[in-house]
C-alpha cells in the first residue's frame, strides 16, 4: 500500500500507509487525533540521499540555464601520457 501524507492543523504533517481507495478520506492525526486532510508531496524527493538530491537539483539547473564555458578547466585536463607515441596526437 502507498504512504500518503496528512496536514494537522495542531501538529503539522504526518504520513499513513493507506490503500487507493482511502486516500482522499480524512485521516486522524497520531499525535492528538484530529482529523487531517490529504496534503499532496513530491513523491520520496525528501527522503533522496543528500549527495543525490544536489546532482538532481544540478541536473535540472543546468538543463534550463546551462553554463558557457570557454575553455577546459584545469582540474578537467587529463594528466600527459608517458607513452611515446601519444604526444604526436593531434591536440585540441
Ligand atoms: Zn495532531
Amino acid at each position: 500500500m502507498p504512504t500518503y501524507t496528512y496536514a494537522c492543523a495542531r501538529c503539522g504533517t504526518f504520513e499513513l500507509v493507506r490503500s487507493i481507495a482511502r486516500r482522499t478520506d480524512p485521516a486522524h492525526c497520531p499525535g492528538c487525533d484530529r482529523l487531517g486532510a490529504r496534503v499532496f508531496t513530491s513523491p520520496h524527493l525528501s527522503r533522496l540521499d543528500p549527495s543525490l538530491d544536489r546532482a538532481v537539483t544540478s541536473a535540472g539547473l543546468s538543463s534550463e540555464r546551462p553554463k558557457v564555458t570557454r575553455h577546459v578547466p584545469p582540474a578537467a585536463r587529463p594528466a600527459p601520457s608517458a607513452r611515446p607515441g601519444h604526444p604526436a596526437l593531434p591536440r585540441p
